[in-house]
């Protein structure tokens, strides 16, 4: 081999630098027998330009090994799907998803909180959210619950590491309510308000209790309200919502907000005079409700010798679980779809 005939380094590395292109292994390119072909040159040189032509067939090889080592991680990246969020939307993707509408439904506590709230819009009451925290004074002080009183026992709940309260009652809105809505009273107008809500209670879980449920509260304070007001709202609410005339009865209860306490039972809706459902009694106890204790009143300022009125709670899991015959609470917040869509 004359030493004309030799490839000079530049030559070879515009070559490989071309074939490095095209390849389909770039790294095959630093074994490319003209690149060996300029190290095996090095031993013919005269000895004085060993050295420098060596630097530079390794400066070479270098290059081509960094050239390669990004062609290798451009092809790593460009395998990659590449999502560009600035992108317009793919009209023709989204029509190929299922529409929420055909895939989900309202949950049925949600359906059944609506239709009982509507009934009670067209009965005359404001509607007010309860809330998922809140402090001692609304949950039971303000409420007759003096401090380290037993009848909170009854309504074990959930307290934050600083001292908030996950309410087991939606009487927590009802100092707030008084207080909001006394003005009315100054103007001859009675005090009604529905508070639907979550609640929460510390219980042993089985058909009937859970630890959430959703309630709905009920003021209503004027002149002249009676027991016998509060019977009778709570029989049009039932009536309208199970749509069919009911029987219903009260019994002695105790609750420390409410003097005097009820029970509120209704004729079973499933028998004339037993089943499974009422446990053959055919009275089945729904809601706790009563006179609104005067310290209560006194407690929102309202002057509890010239104004009366009325309060309950009931749940309303049960009340949808009567309608349905559903047999357990736990169904609810279970998320079991077989469940869910015999609602949507
Ligand atoms: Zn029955």
């Amino acid at each position: 081999m004359t030493a004309e005939a030799m490839p000079t380094i530049e030559d070879v590395r515009a070559k490989l630098i071309a074939e490095l292109e095209q390849v389909d292994a770039p790294d095959q390119i630093l074994k490319h027998p003209q690149l060996r072909q300029l190290y095996g040159q090095i031993s013919s040189l005269p000895a004085e330009q060993r050295a420098e032509y060596g630097q530079a067939v390794n400066k070479l090889k270098s290059e081509l090994e960094q050239l390669v080592a990004k062609r290798q991680a451009d092809e790593k990246t460009a395998s990659k799907p590449v999502i560009d969020v600035t992108a317009p939307m793919d009209v023709n993707a989204e029509q190929s998803l299922p529409s929420p509408s055909s895939q989900g439904s309202l949950h049925p506590v949600t359906t059944e909180l609506r239709k009982v709230t509507d009934i009670f819009l067209r009965m005359g009451f404001d509607v007010v959210d309860s809330r998922l925290l809140d402090d001692d004074y609304h949950v039971f002080a303000s409420l007759n619950f003096p401090d380290d009183h037993p009848a909170r026992d009854d309504y074990d709940t959930f307290m934050t590491t600083d001292g908030l309260i996950a309410p087991p009652h939606t009487s927590t809105m009802q100092n707030r309510v008084l207080k909001q809505y006394k003005s009315r009273l100054d103007d001859g107008e009675p005090i009604s308000v529905v508070v639907p809500g979550r609640v929460f209670r510390n219980e042993d879980l089985d058909a009937r209790h859970e630890h959430t449920f959703t309630q709905v509260e009920g003021v209503y304070v004027g002149r002249s309200v009676t027991v016998g007001n509060l019977i009778a709202t709570l029989t049009t609410l039932l009536e309208e919502y199970y749509g069919q005339q009911l029987q219903t009865r009260i019994t002695p209860f105790y609750f420390p907000f409410t003097e005097p306490s009820f029970e509120f039972s209704l004729s079973c809706p499933f028998c004339d005079g037993g089943c499974s459902v009422c446990s053959h009694e055919g009275w089945i106890e729904l809601l706790g409700c009563g006179m609104i204790h005067p310290n209560v009143l006194r407690e929102a300022g309202i002057d509890s010798n010239e104004f009366t009125g009325f309060a309950w709670g009931f749940g309303v899991e049960r009340l949808v679980m009567m309608k349905h015959n559903i047999e357990d609470i736990r169904h609810f917040h279970s998320g079991k779809l077989n469940f869910l869509e015999q609602f949507s």
